[in-house]
Formats: C-alpha cells, sequence, structure tokens
C-alpha cells in the first residue's frame, strides 16, 4: 500500500542566510507534519548581493542547524527559478517528495499553489523586523551584530566559508585599482 503523503508539507524560502525567523517557521511546520520538504529557492543564484550563498551552502547550514535543533523529519530539495510561473508549481512537484500543504506567507507563492489545489496555510511571523535575510546581510556589510540573528550552526557554515567576507566583497562597486 502506497504511503499516506496527506501530512507531508513543504516550506520554501532562499535562505540567504538561514535566520532564527526561518527556524522558527521550520521548527513548528516540522511539528505538524509528518514529513517536511525545505525548498532552497533561488537555487541557481550565489556570489550577489542579495543571493550570496550557493545552494550548497544553504543546504549545509540548514541541515546543521535542524540537526542541532533535533528536528529528524525533513527533506532538503534546491529549487532553481523558473521565470515562466504557469509551471511553477509543477517544476516544484517534480523535484520534492509529495506534498499536500504548502506553508508560505508570500502572496504569489500562495496563489500558484491555491490555482493548483493544494492547501495552503501561514506561516506565523517571529520578529520580523529583526529576523530577516535582508537585515542579516546588511549587518555583514556594516560590521555589527549578524551572529544573534542566526542559529550557532549557521556562524560555522559561513565563518568556514568566509562569507562575511564574501558578502562584503560582493556588495561594494567597482575599486579603480
Ligand atoms: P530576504 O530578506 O533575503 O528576502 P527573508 O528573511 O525574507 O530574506 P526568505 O529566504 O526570502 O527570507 O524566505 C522567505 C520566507 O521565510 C517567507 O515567505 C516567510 O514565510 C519566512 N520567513 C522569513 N522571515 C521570517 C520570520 N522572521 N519569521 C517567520 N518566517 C519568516
Ligand atoms: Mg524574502
Amino acid at each position: 500500500m502506497a504511503r499516506d503523503y496527506s501530512h507531508y508539507s513543504l516550506v520554501i524560502g532562499r535562505f540567504q542566510p538561514l535566520h532564527k525567523g526561518h527556524m522558527d517557521v521550520i521548527r513548528k511546520c516540522a511539528a505538524e507534519s509528518d514529513h517536511l520538504t525545505v525548498g532552497i529557492g533561488s537555487a541557481q543564484y550565489s556570489h550577489e548581493p542579495e543571493n550570496p550563498f550557493t545552494a550548497g551552502e544553504r543546504y549545509c547550514m540548514i541541515d546543521e542547524a535542524l540537526h542541532d535543533a533535533e528536528v529528524d523529519n525533513y527533506s532538503i530539495v534546491p529549487i532553481e527559478d523558473l521565470n515562466r510561473y504557469s509551471v511553477w508549481v509543477s517544476h516544484v512537484v517534480s523535484m520534492c517528495p509529495p506534498f499536500s500543504v504548502v506553508y508560505s506567507n508570500n502572496p504569489f507563492t500562495r496563489r500558484l499553489f491555491v490555482e493548483a489545489g493544494y492547501e495552503v496555510r501561514a506561516s506565523p511571523m517571529y520578529d520580523r523586523a529583526i529576523y530577516s535575510g535582508t537585515e542579516v546581510r546588511r549587518r555583514m556589510v556594516h560590521g555589527t551584530d549578524w551572529e544573534s540573528l542566526v542559529p550557532p550552526a549557521v556562524v560555522e557554515v559561513i565563518d568556514s566559508i568566509d562569507g562575511v567576507g564574501r558578502v562584503r566583497e560582493i556588495s561594494q562597486r567597482d575599486s579603480a585599482v
């Protein structure tokens, strides 16, 4: 008999980088699901100010932080952008384990999955003013405390690849050398 996938769910983010707001939502979604797929969106991008980390680096951040948080009912799937929105849901489905529920606050993502017949649930926001990828990257560039916004495992991954140096360098304008 085929497995019952009705309590399998999906959450998608760019995770540039994974922060404590993402962790809060992933932890809650994993707790109310049999299995949670964490989709790494815009997977093809890296080394850009808005998308500094590769899909592989983001994979390590998520996998190591979830291991530390003792969450074990998840898969991580990198998902490249497809700039053809009418078939985007099929593209996501083709890359992921089966799922029936999608957690998202993004109106666009919500609309596409609703039109495709999925159950879409809102994911509660955790102190959004501080916990956002944009704020983490801004603090890295300005040399202020970004570490407290992300799980310790993410600090380790970023330190191991000189992630802060990368974010600073790629956010500079051309220099006259
Ligand atoms: P960026 O500022 O780079 O866009 P982000 O913090 O918005 O980063 P994304 O990687 O774009 O994060 O992921 C988007 C999803 O992550 C959102 O749709 C939202 O559901 C979730 N999310 C982001 N921040 C929080 C937060 N503070 N609390 C709960 N969920 C969050
Ligand atoms: Mg965002």
